[in-house]
C-alpha cells in the first residue's frame, strides 16, 4: 500500500531535463550554502530543493561543490582550447580586458559560432 502511494506521488512530480543531486550548493546571491538537489528545465534552474527529484539526465554531485559560473577578469588565453579549459575550471565568462585586441569587430566575428564559455575583450591601446 505504501509503495503504491509513493509510486502515485512520484508519478505526479515533474521530471526535469537534468537533475544535479546531492551537491554542496554555494550561491553568494542567496547565501545558500548547503547540500541540495537542483532541477534544470530549458537550460535554467527550475528548483533547488532538499526533496527527491527526477530528471531525464542525472548528475551525481555528492562530495562536489555546485556554484554559479566564475568570471575571470584577467584571461589572456582566448582560443577554443583555453575556453574549454576555463569551462572545466568553472569559468563561464573569460574577459580579455588588459591587452585587448586591435580589431574588436573581427574578434567577435571569430567567436560567432559560440565558445565553451562567454568571452569579451576591449580595444587595445597597443598599436
Ligand atoms: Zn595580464
Amino acid at each position: 500500500m505504501i509503495t503504491a502511494l509513493l509510486l502515485v506521488l512520484q508519478l505526479g512530480a515533474p521530471v526535469y531535463d537534468r537533475v544535479i543531486l546531492g551537491g554542496h550548493v554555494m550561491d553568494p546571491a542567496s547565501n545558500l550554502d548547503a547540500v541540495r538537489n537542483i532541477g534544470l528545465s530549458g537550460g535554467r534552474i527550475a528548483v533547488i530543493t532538499t526533496e527527491a527529484i527526477r530528471g531525464r539526465d542525472t548528475v551525481d554531485a555528492k562530495g562536489l561543490v555546485v556554484a554559479p559560473g566564475f568570471i575571470d577578469l584577467h584571461a589572456h588565453g582566448q582560443t577554443a582550447e583555453t575556453y574549454r579549459f576555463y569551462a572545466l575550471d568553472g569559468v563561464t565568462t573569460a574577459l580579455e580586458l588588459e591587452l585587448g585586441t586591435a580589431d574588436v569587430a573581427a574578434w567577435y566575428r571569430e567567436r560567432e559560432g559560440g565558445t565553451a564559455c562567454r568571452s569579451a575583450t576591449s580595444r587595445s591601446a597597443w598599436r
